[in-house]
Order: C-alpha cells, then sequence, then structure tokens
C-alpha cells in the first residue's frame, strides 16, 4: 500500500473515489477542503491546545485532520466518521501517521462525549451542513470534558449562534449557546475553497465552555421555544397567553419592561426567567 502522505487531498480524493457516487455524497454532506494554508488556519483557532486530546467530527478525507497532526503530533486524536467507505483511506493514514489516531465509525449524534475515555477535549470540525446544528446541540450536552470547540458552519447559522441582542440573527440557538460558551467568530470561508463548492459560505468559529454555566438548560429550551415563536411581539403578551399564572411581577424581578421584545432580551435575563417560572 502507497503511503498517501506523500499525496495532496485532491489525489486522496481522486484515488479513492470519494466522488464517484455525488447523491451519496451529498447525503452525507461532504464538502471537502484541500487547501492546506486554510486548513491550518483553522486549526490555530484552537491554539494553544492545552494538554487533552482532541475530537475531530467527519474527517473525511483527512485534510484537516493531516493539520491536527502538525500541531499536534503527540496528542490522541478521536474521529468519528458516519461514512464507511472511507476506512481503507484512514487505514492508509493510521499506517503511515505513526500518529496516536483512532477512526469511529458512527453518526456523532450517537455518542455522547462523556462515552468517550478521555479526560480533556478541544473539539476541531468541519461540520456536515445538513446536521451542524443539531451536531452543535448535541456537543452542548454535555461539555463536562471539553476545552474548546473550533468548528465551522454553513455562514448563517454561524451567524446565528454568535449574534448579539437587538440584531436580526439573535434567537434560540444564540441564547442556548451562550449561555454555555463563549462564542466568537474567527473568520468567513468562500465556498470555493472547498471541493465540491457547496451553494453557502462558511464561517469558522470558537466556542469556550464557561466555568459557571447553567448545569441544566431544559426550562431556557422551553422558554426561548415559546418566546422565538413570536420574536417581535412583547414578552408580557405572550408569556400570559402561553403560561397559566404568569404575573408581571416575575419580568420585574428580572428587571424586563413589559413591552420587551424576546429578540431584546439578553442570554442571562432569558436564564433568570427560565428559573423563576418553571422552578
Ligand atoms: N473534515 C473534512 C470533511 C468535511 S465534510 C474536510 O474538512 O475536508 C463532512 C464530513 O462529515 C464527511 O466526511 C461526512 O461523511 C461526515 N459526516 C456526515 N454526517 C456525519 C455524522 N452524523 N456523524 C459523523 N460524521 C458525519
Amino acid at each position: 500500500m502507497d503511503n498517501d502522505l506523500n499525496l495532496s487531498i485532491a489525489q486522496v480524493i481522486k484515488k479513492y473515489g470519494l466522488f464517484d457516487n455525488r447523491a451519496r455524497a451529498k447525503a452525507f454532506g461532504q464538502h471537502f477542503l484541500c487547501d492546506g494554508l486554510l486548513l491550518k488556519k483553522i486549526v490555530s483557532c484552537a491554539l494553544p491546545l492545552d494538554d487533552g486530546d482532541i475530537l475531530e467530527i467527519g474527517p473525511g478525507p483527512c485534510g484537516l485532520t493531516r493539520a491536527i497532526l502538525d500541531f499536534a503530533e503527540k496528542r490522541k486524536i478521536i474521529c468519528i466518521e458516519k461514512d464507511q467507505k472511507l476506512k481503507p483511506l484512514h487505514d492508509n493514514l493510521l499506517k503511515y501517521s505513526g500518529a496516536n489516531l483512532s477512526f469511529i465509525y458512527e453518526d456523532a449524534l450517537k455518542i455522547g462525549l462523556n462515552d468517550l475515555s478521555v479526560d480533556k477535549l478541544t473539539v476541531i470540525s468541519n461540520l456536515p451542513y445538513n446536521v451542524g446544528t443539531k451536531i452543535l446541540l448535541h456537543l452542548l450536552q454535555d461539555l463536562d470534558k471539553v476545552t474548546s470547540m473550533v468548528l465551522m458552519f454553513q455562514k448563517e447559522v454561524a451567524d446565528r449562534i454568535c449574534a448579539i441582542p437587538g440584531t436580526k440573527n439573535y434567537g434560540r440557538l444564540s441564547v442556548i449557546s451562550q449561555v454555555l460558551c463563549n462564542c466568537e467568530k474567527c473568520f468567513d470561508v468562500s465556498n470555493r475553497a472547498f471541493f465540491p463548492p457547496p451553494d453557502v459560505q462558511s464561517s469558522v468559529i470558537k466556542l469556550t465552555p464557561k466555568i459557571n454555566r447553567p448545569h441544566d438548560i431544559k426550562n431556557l429550551e422551553k422558554l426561548t421555544a415559546i418566546c422565538f415563536q413570536h420574536r417581535r411581539k412583547a414578552i408580557y403578551t405572550i408569556l400570559k397567553k402561553a403560561i397559566p399564572g404568569f404575573s408581571q411581577n416575575i419580568l420585574d424581578s428580572c428587571g424586563i419592561e413589559q413591552n420587551t421584545r424576546p429578540e431584546q432580551i439578553s442570554v442571562n435575563k432569558f436564564l433568570n426567567l427560565s428559573n423563576l417560572l418553571f422552578q
């Protein structure tokens, strides 16, 4: 078996016929990055890499994996990939890289971070667009082991995750992400950087779990689901209709005025309100 590390990622894609079946590649949300400089730029957003292991979701042809290896040769790197067809390609990298690398062939949505036998984790991933938001919400469920997450999303989704109150992108995903993590945009990526190019633009963002984050956000999830169905209505009107026994006193004790709209309410105020409403 020849060493794929002597090939470019574009050559690896060709060698393994990854796009011989376009419909299949589409179903897996496969848009691959081949530009080595860009791949390094993504990994550098996770620096400094604290002690601990690295998790990559969806390694595909391993362009990003190779870039991770350049920065973290000695680390344990765990990759979760849903597409079994990529195994021969991964076996080649396992054989020749000499790295502490392992591949799990499974849907990332079915694996909890707590199931992995690791202590501390940095997550680095170019997420499949079709399930990007779902995978993020899944990762946010157990952050105890996570040091930071550098993730690529469709730009619109990244903008919603990082949005501040009072802007059009601010919504449920912003509140849930930001109550648990500090969320920052790193940079945008043109669709031309991918093979094949997707219809949308992308962004890399970094999420760092907050030290004092709430343990349970079920109430917050419930409240934001109710509120952001009507983002431009007054909060009082929404809650009066949705929650029996609701009164203005609760809003007063959270410092929220009656006619404030959900899109104007800060993350912390939403958290306080959810705890008071559903305690
Ligand atoms: N990291 C590579 C590939 C990104 S494309 C690069 O940057 O070039 C997204 C990858 O995620 C594909 O390899 C796809 O097969 C994989 N994938 C799609 N859905 C997945 C899921 N639910 N769980 C794990 N991997 C998935």
